[in-house]
């Protein structure tokens, strides 16, 4: 590798997510951070989604304002005709992806101009520290799941060791995590933990992962200290350089402010196609009278739990704007999937819309939105705290479970709806929300808005640790 570069030239940082849309949603605003900062950044994409973000989005030109930075992909192993939905990323690990990418990721490596001065791989992909101490390169990781989530990945053995699995009493409380004592219980478990022993394929890789990336130079959180302070304190006594320096969303939009580039006119990284007419739809109605409704990028349902919550919605007393992705329903119930949706949204013209992906950062800043029903996703977590909008949690699988507690009972700005799933319980959650207790839960998620939009501004704890990574990382390459 070619080691005379000018001390004057910007450092290199090769960013490299895990190819699941949360994943890249908070690596690539990251990587602009960096860019702003002057940095030379290479994207490292799976091929896969690669393709599909070049057909649905303006990526090129908006990149192309940042000199040196470059979009390189890299194959996932799967064949181009794999499905992608549900559990497939952990389902696929170990046999293919690990061994595939890592052999790319080293040739990648050796053969990339100007070399790389640093690596910020995906906290999920431990193999990078392999490649990178093999070539002499710096790495730090980038968990981009919440810190509740990590932590509680992080006292897995401790939890197995105590007894306190296999689960006897959903609402027993785990003793075993430092700083989540009072509030987490056997149900608010992320799914991926809920095994009874350490030869669990999946415990064994989601706590191998989580050790690992303790091991870096360093690990970057997407957080800051008035959110997850506690659990930062905990993280602490594993890995001492954290940069908790979120929501990096939010970090974004401010730096781009102070630039004097409009925030909107930001890259929306997202693998299907924004449908903007749901804006105009919002625009039409009243202040906080909608609830907004998205599962994620991964979440599937059945046709008979997805009819829940559409009578659950229908029949509650506020409109909602209601996310149906295109491979959202599973198994069997799959078939005639247009039906179903198409016969929803007839019958719900005057109390809601429906699309197949919303412009969610949009959405959820709109005035009218005045709730969020939530899989819990750590993305979209932050995105609602960020606008102020109070959340109903639906958790779906890995730290979801662990977010929708932290949610209703340390933030209090929302409800959690955990485990059950019926038009009832949909309903009263939403009228609980909406109606009934509206003004208690919007003031309470005005007030974190407030707290966590203040952290990214200059001289808050996220922008000053963002400033600090940048620094830091100018360091590696004197
Ligand atoms: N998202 C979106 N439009 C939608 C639904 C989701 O843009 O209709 C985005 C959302 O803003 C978030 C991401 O997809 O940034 C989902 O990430 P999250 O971590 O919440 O959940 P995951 O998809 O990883 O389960």
């Amino acid at each position: 590798m070619d080691k005379d570069r000018s001390s004057q030239a910007p450092p290199h940082v090769l960013v490299f997510p895990i190819p699941l849309q949360g994943h890249i949603n908070s690596m690539i605003k990251l990587s602009e951070l960096l860019a702003l900062a002057g940095f030379r950044i290479t994207f490292l994409n799976s091929d896969h989604n690669h393709e599909r973000l070049v057909k649905l989005t303006d990526m090129a030109t908006h990149f192309a304002r940042y000199p040196g930075f470059e979009f390189k992909t890299i194959t996932d192993g799967l064949p181009p005709d794999h499905p992608r939905t549900g559990n497939w990323f952990m389902e696929n690990y170990v046999e293919v992806i690990e061994p595939k990418t890592k052999q790319n990721l080293r040739e990648i490596l050796l053969n990339i101009s100007p070399p790389v001065d640093c690596i910020i791989g995906d906290g999920f992909l431990g193999f990078v520290l392999d490649v990178g101490k093999d070539l002499g390169i710096p790495v730090i990781c980038f968990r981009t799941s919440s810190p509740h989530g990590f932590w509680v990945y992080h006292s897995i053995p401790d939890i197995i060791q105590a007894g306190e699995l296999p689960i006897k009493d959903m609402d027993r409380l785990i003793t075993t995590v430092p700083g989540m004592e009072t509030y987490l219980r056997c149900r608010d478990l992320p799914s991926f933990c809920r095994a009874p022993d350490m030869e669990d394929p999946i415990v064994k890789l989601v706590f191998k992962e989580t050790r690992r990336s303790t091991q870096a130079n360093a690990l970057i959180l997407n957080t800051t200290e008035e959110l997850d302070g506690p659990i930062l304190s905990q993280i602490r006594t594993k890995c001492r350089n954290i940069y908790a320096l979120g929501p990096i969303h939010a970090q974004l939009n401010t730096r781009l402010k102070a630039k004097h580039r409009d925030p909107h006119d930001h890259f929306s990284n997202t693998l299907w196609k924004e449908d903007e007419s749901c804006i105009s739809w919002l625009d039409q109605q009243s202040n906080r009278s909608v609830i907004y409704v998205s599962f994620g990028s991964i979440t599937t349902m059945s046709r008979d739990k997805l009819v829940e919550v559409w009578y659950g919605l229908v029949n509650s007393k506020a409109k909602f704007l209601l996310v149906v992705r295109p491979n959202f329903m599973t198994g069997e119930d799959s078939e005639g999937e247009d039906d179903v949706v198409r016969e929803l949204l007839e019958k719900t013209k005057d109390r809601g819309y429906t699309v197949q992906w919303a412009p969610q950062e949009a959405v959820l800043n709109h005035p009218a939105v005045g709730g969020f029903l939530t899989h819990s996703g750590w993305n979209s977590t932050l995105e609602s705290i960020v606008a102020g909008v109070p959340m109903i949690c639906w958790p779906y699988f890995a730290d979801q479970q662990v977010n929708s507690r932290a949610v209703s009972e340390v933030w209090k700005i929302g409800l959690d709806m955990k485990d059950v799933c019926d038009r009832k319980v949909v309903e009263k959650m939403v009228n609980k929300v909406m109606v009934d207790r509206k003004e208690e839960f919007a003031k309470s998620a005005a007030e974190m808005a407030k707290l966590i939009n203040q952290s990214v501004n200059e001289g808050g704890s996220s922008c000053s640790n963002l400033d600090r990574l940048i620094e830091d990382i100018r360091e590696m390459r004197l």
